[in-house]
């Protein structure tokens, strides 16, 4: 099993899981011809795609996934609220699948487990993804850690966890009061704080790979972040991966 990011970060996210020969795309905020250059990086063609999974409508979740799923004739997987919600353009929607919020479903060789998480928006989840042999938990775009989370995301093989912003930096940031609060509050995004502090919630005993994600670019820096997560788990400092706007980061295999 291992897993790719195509970029991450209010911009755009996309992250690509493969296990055996199944491949599925977690949310695609980049317009189509970009994520096929950045599939292409990681020497992946969109056909090579099974489905595209959405955590929820904020754009930079949510902008591509219509065009690119109807461009290339995959299923979209997504809550009955993340649809609702959806932006619609004037062209005709690939085919949904809605979810349920928390009932495990399966896309040939990956178990996908989908979990309600805390965000402003109307049916937000996140996912662990699991080949039968590893476990990959992905939380991104969630406002607070609820014990269902916890429990979702014990013993995993490799994590996504966002660290958002680190919190003085954006107390101290230009940003408007009304959108301080709706970032760090209980429906806005995981602080570093927040994000170790999950760290020493779960069992981290198998964990061969964390990764920082979705950091804001204004009220966030790499080392801030990884410095609140080595501290959370006992780890170097190197071999935590910082998914980044640009580029997210390169395959990591789960062995
Ligand atoms: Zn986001
Ligand atoms: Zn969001």
């Amino acid at each position: 099993m291992r897993f790719a990011s195509l970029g991450s970060g209010s911009q755009g996210n996309a992250l690509v899981v493969e296990s055996g020969d199944t491949r599925v795309m977690l949310d695609c905020g980049f317009a189509t011809k970009r994520v096929k250059e950045k599939l292409a990086h990681l020497g992946l063609a969109p056909e090579q795609l099974a489905a595209v999974l959405v955590t929820h409508e904020h754009s930079d979740h949510i902008a591509g996934v219509f065009k690119f799923a109807r461009c290339y004739g995959l299923p979209v997987f997504l809550t009955h609220g993340t649809y609702a919600a959806a932006p619609r353009g004037k062209t005709a929607l690939p085919e949904c699948r809605l979810i349920d919020s928390h009932t495990a479903f399966v896309i040939d060789d990956l178990e996908i487990q989908p979990f309600p998480v805390p965000h402003d928006a109307r049916e937000p989840v996140q996912y662990a993804f699991s080949s039968g042999l590893h476990r990959l938990g992905v939380l991104t775009d969630t406002g607070a850690i609820t014990p269902h989370i916890i429990e979702v995301l014990q013993c995993c093989d490799a994590l996504v966890l966002e660290c958002n912003h680190d919190a003085e930096m954006l107390a101290a940031s230009d940003y408007p009061a009304s959108l301080k609060r709706r970032i760090s509050g209980r429906l806005g995004h995981l602080d570093n704080e927040a994000a170790a502090s999950l760290l020493q919630q779960i069992d981290t005993r198998r964990l061969q790979h964390l990764v920082a994600a979705h950091l804001s670019l204004q009220n966030n820096r790499p080392e801030i972040a990884v410095s609140a997560l080595v501290s959370a788990f006992d780890c170097a400092a190197e071999s935590i991966v910082v998914a980044s706007q640009e580029s997210g980061f390169d395959w990591l295999e789960i062995q």
